[in-house]
């Protein structure tokens, strides 16, 4: 039985305060989601993951937004997995679209990010989607495809478990132009057997997210889906108010 999982990316938002006063905020939220066998968390920036860690219940999931492959050295702005260890991060988003579009984060790099991550026993969320060129081609499950088996290329099935994919169509998010519940179903659905014929009946165990302009109002929508065990939040994930109503909404 796969557990619901609600994340919130809040990208390049939040000063320290904001997200300490967040943390604080969230912690009868994070009571409610454990109550009720759902995982909750957000993806603050770099400056606020020991603030978030600090402040907010030990049950809310603090997932850092981005990680480099090499453990140290000559990176200059870069992050690596023992630094996120030490502030006992465990969760990290790889390959969303606004990095694979601004900072050519291409699936050979995401496969590198995860592999670090999955030797550290951490646990990737790894985002996929295709563009809304793709889409109008009709060629979402090309894209997708490619995406999650070259991201995703030679692991063992005992070590993906745990991993989270997100499935995100780059022309939904932040656009408040959904896909359809449908659409995301089909789609998730579709990685669940990319995902069986990588690694077997671990396929059932992997968590399978919808992100793209998911609001309170449509979040119990996707959550019906059989294949959609959760989703990826920005814009509504920033908000206290709409965080809780989030959560309120598919409990
Ligand atoms: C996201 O950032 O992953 C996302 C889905 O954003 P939004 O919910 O704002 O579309």
């Amino acid at each position: 039985m796969r557990r619901k999982l609600l994340l919130g990316n809040w990208k390049m938002n939040k000063l320290n305060s904001e997200a300490k006063e967040f943390a604080l905020a969230s912690v009868p939220f994070a009571k409610l989601a454990k109550e009720n066998n759902i995982d909750i968390g957000v993806a603050p920036t770099y400056l606020s993951l020991a603030t978030v860690k600090e402040f907010a219940s030990k049950d809310m999931i603090v997932a850092a937004q981005n990680v480099h492959f090499k453990e140290s050295g000559a990176y200059t702005g870069e992050v690596s997995v023992p630094m996120l260890k030490e502030l006992n991060i465990d969760w990290v988003l790889i390959g969303h679209s606004e990095r694979r579009t601004y900072d050519n984060e291409t699936n050979e790099k995401c496969h590198a990010k995860i592999e670090a991550l999955l030797n550290n026993n951490m646990v990737p969320v790894y985002c996929v989607g295709e563009t809304l060129a793709e889409f109008e081609a009709g060629r979402t499950k090309e894209v997708v495809g490619g995406q999650v088996r070259e991201g995703l290329a030679g692991f063992a099935p005992e070590q993906v478990k745990d991993l989270v994919v997100a499935y995100e169509p780059v022309w939904s998010i932040g656009t408040g132009k959904n896909a359809s519940s449908q659409i995301a179903q089909d789609i998730c659905s579709f990685i669940r057997e990319e995902l069986r014929a990588m690694f077997g009946n671990v396929a059932d165990e992997i968590r399978i997210l919808y992100g793209g302009s998911v609001k309170p109002v449509n979040v119990k929508e996707y959550l019906s889906c059989p294949d959609v065990d959760g989703a990826l939040v920005g814009g509504a994930s920033l908000k206290i108010d709409s965080f809780e109503e989030l959560l309120k909404n598919i409990l």
